[in-house]
C-alpha cells in the first residue's frame, strides 16, 4: 500500500510524439501498458449535469471545476446546453477492463485540463499505482511551431 506522503512515480510510457486528444486516446494509450486496474483523472469528468437555477439537464464534457464556475444551463446565463440525453452524469474513474460509453470517450482532454505534460493516475491494481504523463511538450505557445516542422521522419518509399 502506498504511503499518503509518498510521491508517486511518474512514468511517460507514452511515446513523446504520440497525440493524446480525447479520453478515449488516453485510455487506448493507458490500455496498451496495463490490462487491467483502472484510470483516474485528476477531477472527476462531468458528462452531464443539472442547471442548479432550474434543474434542466446540461451537457458539460469538462472537469467538475469548470462546471461548478457556473453551473447553469444557457436559458439561466450559463454556458452549458441542454442535453436531451441520459448519459451517465460523473466519471470519475475509467476501468481498464471495459471501454468507456460512446460520450466519456468522446471528451477532449483539453477540457479536463489534462495537457501535455499533465499526470493522470493509473492503478493496475497488481502493481502500485503510478502517475501516467500525457505525451508532448508543455510549451504551448510553440505548439504551432512544432506542428508546421513535423516531416515525416522514415519514407518507406511507397
Ligand atoms: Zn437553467
Amino acid at each position: 500500500m502506498p504511503r499518503e506522503h509518498d510521491p508517486l512515480p511518474v512514468r511517460a510510457i507514452a511515446p513523446e510524439t504520440r497525440k493524446l486528444r480525447t479520453v478515449e486516446d488516453l485510455f487506448a494509450s493507458v490500455r496498451e501498458h496495463e490490462k487491467k486496474g483502472w484510470i483516474a483523472p485528476a477531477e472527476p469528468i462531468v458528462l452531464t449535469a443539472g442547471c442548479t437555477a432550474c434543474a434542466t439537464k446540461c451537457v458539460v464534457k469538462a472537469a467538475e471545476s469548470s462546471w461548478m464556475i457556473n453551473a447553469r444551463c444557457g436559458e439561466c446565463g450559463g454556458p452549458w446546453p441542454r442535453s436531451e440525453m441520459t448519459a451517465p452524469g460523473l466519471v470519475s474513474v475509467l476501468d481498464l477492463e471495459t471501454e468507456p460509453d460512446d460520450q466519456t470517450c468522446l471528451v477532449e482532454l483539453a477540457e479536463l485540463g489534462l495537457g501535455p505534460g499533465g499526470c493522470v493516475l493509473v492503478d493496475p491494481g497488481d502493481e502500485p499505482p503510478y502517475l501516467f504523463e500525457i505525451p508532448g511538450q508543455h510549451t504551448f505557445s510553440q505548439a504551432h511551431d512544432l506542428t508546421e516542422k513535423v516531416s515525416p521522419e522514415s519514407s518507406m518509399g511507397s
